[in-house]
């Protein structure tokens, strides 16, 4: 059996922080097998509250005080089905015990979350999870820039871009934009973007995506987007 093997959430474990004997008999009980498995003692004295301070502050109509830590947003998660290190429920934690460090080791995880909102739907206290981790990757973006993958910085430029300019988004354009500030805009001439790019002047998406307006009062939306990166 692999190292570990029954422990819950195995891929938030390392290693070295797992202890198993072939034979183990306590207080006269042989405990040997399944039960042998245990974890090294963590002791953790540094305490750093910026995350806290920072995601608590940010947080509109939401607060991360009400998790109890149940996990059901980890559970119901889109990205956490395909990528284990990603866990909603392990950095709230992390948040709250003032663990920034662990975050900070894994903020090229934490951007990934795709915005689907599963997380805050399954949530039974009431807390918009989704927001949560918008806030937290936020807090990283600031914090440790370095430590991203160049997508996520690419991800945010033009999304901020396209809000700027047109005050709509639409993921066709979206898309296209990510690719170039990338510098990867020969996808674009993929079969895969030429199959969708067909399909959607067929069904007369395409158009539309072309044709979208900007939002009413548009200039006044501007200014205050304006403001807010100033
Ligand atoms: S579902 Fe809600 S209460 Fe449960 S761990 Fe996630 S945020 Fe916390
Ligand atoms: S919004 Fe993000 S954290 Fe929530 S379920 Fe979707 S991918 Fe996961």
């Amino acid at each position: 059996m692999a190292k570990g093997a029954g422990i819950v959430e195995r891929s938030l474990v390392s290693d070295d922080q797992i202890m198993e004997f072939d034979n183990l008999v306590m207080d006269g009980i042989d405990i040997s097998g399944r039960w042998n498995t245990m974890l090294k003692s963590r002791v953790h004295g540094e305490r750093d509250w910026q995350a806290w301070d920072e995601v608590r502050q940010n947080l509109v109509g939401t607060s991360i005080d009400n998790c109890i830590q149940c996990g059901l947003c980890t559970a119901g998660c889109t990205v956490g089905h395909e990528v284990p290190e990603f866990n909603p429920r392990q950095f709230i934690y992390w948040v709250k015990i003032g663990r920034t460090e662990e975050l900070k080791k894994n903020a090229d995880v934490v951007w990934r979350c795709v915005g689907c909102y599963n997380c805050t739907h399954h949530c039974p206290k009431g807390v918009n999870t989704a927001e949560v981790i918008e806030v937290i990757g936020q807090w990283l973006r600031k914090t440790v820039p370095n430590r991203m993958d160049p997508a996520y910085h690419a991800n945010h430029r033009s999304y901020r871009h396209r809000l700027q300019t047109g005050g709509r988004l639409s993921l066709p354009v979206l898309q296209a934009e990510f690719l170039r500030e990338l510098g990867r805009q020969r996808e674009l001439m993929g079969p895969e973007f030429k199959k969708v790019a067909i399909k959607m002047l067929r069904d007369g998406r395409a158009i539309k995506t072309l044709m979208i307006g900007r939002p009413r009062h548009w200039s006044k939306n501007r200014k205050v987007l304006s403001e807010m990166e100033g």
